[in-house]
């Protein structure tokens, strides 16, 4: 599978819209990987993961080519992974589409605003919802094979079950987790992972806060090094599994630049907007 991220930050972009800290200044001079936009990724330039309102900005530079995708993966509901009023884009009258439904994939209660979107705006005719569960396991695309578990992130939790959700995406006997938006998991979801023991040949891991002791809702470096251990411990990682973080905030405090050095001494990568790889 070829994993590309095309947007590396927590809500607030990477400098923050409206921030004037010492790390968005140093970020908007230094530029390059140090820029970092909302929350997404895609898989094989066709199975998209997370729809925010930046999925607009990248289809103008030419990063993403959203008419070609069809298939698409929905974390949780906060605006920085779904940003459900431009689907509406996708309506006839507002777009020569190729035919073929746009299917969308998401846990209650994102599925909820997806479904809200879809009444207000009638896309019954081009848009496809899946409204999935935690542990629920799917086909994508006819060709992936997707297993959504709990996160822990989010207080809101719908009594089916329904909450926010991260992603083991599978295909051809490669996995890739894929652990945004989240703190340390909860013990519910680590069951699942000791059980069944998948091996990852890539993880992407929430580490929003950087050097900061975040470990509820989402994580930094220290928590990330103790959900590492625990998958190595189980047979989930080894020593060839890469392990990427990515989800950042300016209150972390280092821009890309300064937090790959730190991030070399647990073994992480640092992900960045464009950052490319193949499982
Ligand atoms: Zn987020
Ligand atoms: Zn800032
Ligand atoms: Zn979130």
């Amino acid at each position: 599978m070829k994993f590309r991220y095309l947007g590396t930050a927590a809500a607030e972009g990477f400098p923050g819209m409206f921030c004037v800290c010492d790390a968005c200044k140093r970020a908007r001079i230094a530029g390059g990987r140090n820029i970092r936009g909302r929350s997404q990724a895609i898989i094989d330039g066709k199975l998209l993961i997370d729809f925010p309102a930046d999925t607009c900005m990248r289809v103008l530079n030419g990063t993403l080519d959203l008419p070609a995708i069809h298939d698409c993966i929905i974390t949780h509901r906060h605006s920085d992974h779904l940003y459900a009023p431009d689907l509406e884009m996708r309506k006839k009258g507002m777009c020569k589409a190729d035919g073929e439904v746009f299917r969308i994939y998401a846990s209650r209660p994102a599925s909820d605003i997806i479904k809200e979107t879809m009444d207000i705006y009638d896309l019954y005719e081009v848009v496809e919802l899946h409204a999935i569960k935690p542990f629920d396991v799917f086909t994508v695309a006819g060709e992936y094979k997707v297993t959504a578990l709990p996160a822990s992130h989010d207080p809101k939790v719908i009594p089916d079950g329904g909450r926010a959700v991260f992603y083991i995406i599978e295909k051809d006997g490669k996995r890739i987790l894929y652990a945004h938006d989240t703190g340390y998991f909860p013990e519910e979801t680590w069951k699942f992972l000791e059980e069944n023991r998948p091996y990852f040949s890539l993880a992407s891991l929430d580490c929003t806060g950087g050097p900061l002791p975040l470990r509820v809702n989402h994580m930094g470096l220290a928590a990330c090094k103790e959900v590492t251990d625990r998958l190595k411990a189980c047979g989930c990682f080894d020593g060839s599994t890469r392990v990427i973080i990515n989800h950042f905030s300016h209150n972390g405090g280092l821009i890309h630049d300064e937090l790959v050095p730190v991030a070399a001494e647990y073994g992480f990568e640092v992900s960045y907007d464009g950052f490319e790889l193949t499982v």
